[in-house]
């Protein structure tokens, strides 16, 4: 029953950190987060910046210790098996954490092997678009460009789930949108994506379901069309119902600046 098994278990998720004023003191960055992602689901993470949408990625991705409740990827306990959790996921990498002088190609060799792969370096830039830049060093990609490749290298060891954060940030409209259309190519390959975004547009349009985070903790869950009809039914500039970005301000009371 693909689409309603859980690939991704989370259970009261948490993360604290020294207070920046008061480095005696901690706060909950990340304070009890509790949700299942189906297999094959495309999950957004939707929540104004310091939200903790990053830190409950990175505890997901065994990047960062988790201090309160549990995780499951694919039935694997994420703090008690971190490389066991690797193997099944894809992480993005920012592009200025490349090594610099290789070209793309020899970069996906190089993350191949670190994965006891062999990888067709040609296959995956394909599959991201990017055949013609296979001799290119990374820093010579626009923005789009370094997005696409930064996704070919999370895909080295053929992941079941994909974690993108902030995918199309700075990217211009084109380009977010030819990104839009590699998301949904994987997830149509059988990937599940689990991403955050500013971007409400973005997660109207990729996302079967999005979680809203405010103050380290879930405010609401749902399809975007279900969060829609029940938090901004009727604002008054429109004639119908509200958008996901109403949706938004109205569960955070935050400005949006994307
Ligand atoms: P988001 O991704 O939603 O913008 P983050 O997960 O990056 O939020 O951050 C959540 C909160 O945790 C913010 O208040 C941020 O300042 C704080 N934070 C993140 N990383 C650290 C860290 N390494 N040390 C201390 N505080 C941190």
């Amino acid at each position: 029953m693909d689409g309603v098994t859980p690939i991704i278990e989370i259970t009261d998720l948490a993360k604290q950190y020294p207070l920046p004023d008061n480095k005696n003191e901690t706060f909950w960055a990340v304070d009890g987060v509790s949700l299942s992602i189906n297999r094959g689901e495309i999950f957004g993470i939707l929540g104004p910046n310091g939200a903790g949408k990053t830190t409950t990625l990175e505890m997901l991705e065994g990047l960062n210790d988790i201090d309160r409740g549990e995780a499951r990827i694919a039935g694997i306990d994420v703090r008690d098996d971190p490389f066991k959790v690797k193997q099944v996921i894809g992480v993005q990498l920012q592009a200025n954490e490349y090594f610099d002088n290789l070209s793309l190609r020899e970069l996906l060799v190089l993350f191949g092997r670190l994965y006891d792969r062999d990888v067709s370096p040609m296959d995956l830039l394909e599959s991201v678009q990017l055949t013609d830049k296979a001799n290119a060093k990374p820093e010579s990609l626009s923005g789009g460009q370094k997005q696409r490749f930064s996704i070919a290298c999370a895909m080295v060891n053929e992941p079941k789930v994909l974690f993108l954060d902030e995918p199309t940030t700075g990217l211009d409209p084109q380009a977010k949108r030819n990104l839009w259309d590699l998301v949904r190519e994987l997830n149509d390959s059988g990937m599940t994506i689990v991403l955050t975004t500013h971007n409400m547009e973005e997660a109207e349009s990729l996302c079967g379901r999005i979680a809203i985070m405010d103050h380290g903790k879930v405010v609401a869950e749902g399809t975007p069309q279900d969060l829609i009809m029940q938090h901004a039914p009727e604002p008054p500039a429109a004639p119908l119902h509200g958008n996901l970005e109403d949706v938004f301000l109205a569960l955070t009371g935050h400005a949006l600046r994307d």
